[in-house]
């Protein structure tokens, strides 16, 4: 989406007690008005907009910083405070700025206007993520400039590509910039959202990610005249079979060790708990639940199959001998392929050997263990802002860019910091939605998040 970007104001940079949450607020509005929109193509995204903007923003004492351009226009940014001891470890705060695309008649305010209204920022991106991103930058130029010297090493990542596969940024600079974003630890996105429980408040932390296979079926006819439709073989038919099939397929309930830490320590009462523990009773429980809610808990134990796109028939009066139809398939860990289409097969029954599978894609189910310093780290400083909370862990059902670095060997975690105004039902519609803002002291509270996590973790001994 094209769009020219106005001049951005830069916040001021002052020493002392600088007011984060003004300074976050206007760098998130100058990185929604860059309207970096990633389509999925090579060309979209103008992420070079950004990571120059935040350049900008980061120059100065303290901060080394090198730019990587994977494609023309896919530029990101990587900000480096050296550590004083190559033995400690190295965090990662990474943060993406592109964003996805919009409707804009569907919105209330101007999608890439970063207006700031009652309190909150409102922009594509101020959920996903330009919020973070821009938090992590704050926090990190103002640890680089009040002198932080850690053992440890941080690196504060702005990378391209994320909304499409990661092609142009992340995957990119694993596979060809190793060494300038190769950490222990790394944090990024979607984690943290104040989750009132009856054990007290909960503060999710993403320790995993679902997997995505993606192809098509290819489910063939007979072709024949339109005129003469009875008892003909006709592949557009067999198709709409194949999606209701698809629609309907209640697979059983997986009772994985994330979801079960995660119910367990929720305090619900016993009636409640032991089905969203249990194979059996599972599928009745979420049915009573609000939808937001139950589609989160379906996804969060289930293989899911969606069909999305189809294409089939070529005239009016001709009966198709070809439909083409997508389906997005979304593992969880422990997942293979073949388990996939084990699946598959089962929720197509007798129609399984009436189609071809033909994949494009596989992301593999990702998964970091809880048992590291960087829990410990966030379960001690966050009690600063919610004392008596409680972080919990917790599987996104979509992708992040941690799947590279899990990968790579890294400890990644999603998780942010934001104000009781942001409700996990609220994040989760504007995630991708329409009307999507964020209230400034959540901007604050993330930004003071991200300095006390670097010291808590790079300095400890
Ligand atoms: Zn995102």
């Amino acid at each position: 989406m094209a769009r020219l970007c106005p001049e951005p104001t830069l916040p001021a940079v002052t020493d002392g007690a600088i007011d984060r949450e003004g300074e976050c607020t206007e760098l998130l509005q100058a990185l929604i008005r860059n309207a970096c929109v990633n389509d999925g193509t090579k060309e979209s995204g103008g992420e070079s907009r950004s990571a120059d903007l935040l350049a900008g923003v980061l120059e100065g004492p303290g901060l080394d910083l090198e730019t990587y351009e994977a494609a023309p226009g896919r530029r990101s940014l990587v900000a480096r405070i050296e550590g004083t001891d190559p033995t400690a470890p190295t965090l990662l705060l990474m943060g993406h700025t592109d964003v996805v695309p919009v409707n804009p008649e569907h919105w209330s305010r101007d999608p890439f206007g970063g207006e700031l209204v009652d309190g909150e920022v409102w922009g594509r991106g101020a959920v996903d993520m330009l919020n973070l991103t821009s938090s992590m930058a704050v926090a990190v130029r103002r640890l680089a400039r009040s002198g932080f010297r850690p053992r440890g090493t941080l690196v504060y990542l702005a990378v391209a590509d994320e909304e499409a596969v990661g092609e142009w940024g992340a995957d990119h600079l694993l596979t060809h910039e190793r060494d300038a974003v190769a950490a222990d630890y790394v944090i990024t996105e979607s984690g943290g959202i104040p989750l009132p429980s009856p054990a007290g408040l909960k503060l999710p932390v993403i320790v995993g990610e679902k997997g995505a296979l993606w192809g098509k079926l290819r489910i063939g006819g007979t072709a024949g005249h339109g005129s003469q439709p009875y008892r003909t073989d006709n592949a557009l038919v067999t198709a709409a079979e194949v999606v209701r099939r698809l629609a309907e397929y209640r697979g059983e309930a997986r009772i994985h060790d994330v979801w079960r830490h995660f119910i367990t320590s929720m305090g619900y009462p016993d009636e409640i708990t032991e089905p969203l523990l249990s194979t059996e009773g599972f599928d009745e429980m979420i049915a009573g639940l609000p939808i937001g809610m139950a589609r989160q808990f379906h996804a969060c134990t289930h293989m899911t199959f969606a069909p999305t796109v189809i294409e089939g028939g070529s005239k009016i009066n001709t009966i198709p001998d070809l439909v083409e139809l997508e389906v997005d398939i979304r593992t969880l860990p422990g997942d293979d392929e073949d388990a996939a289409m084990a699946e598959l097969r089962l929720a197509l029954g007798d129609l399984a050997d009436r189609v071809d599978y033909v994949p494009f894609r596989y992301d593999e189910s990702s998964q970091s263990p809880i048992d590291t310093p960087l829990w410990d780290t966030l379960a001690t400083v966050t009690q600063r802002w919610y004392p008596g909370s409680e972080t919990v862990p917790y599987l996104t059902v979509g992708a992040t860019d941690s799947r590279f670095f899990r990968r790579a060997g890294s400890t990644a975690y999603g998780f942010g910091l934001f104000s009781e105004a942001m409700t996990f039902e609220d994040y989760g519609v504007m995630f991708h939605g329409d009307d999507e803002r964020i209230d400034t002291a959540s901007l604050g509270l993330s930004t003071e998040l991200w300095e006390a996590v670097a010291d808590d973790l790079l300095r400890r001994d």
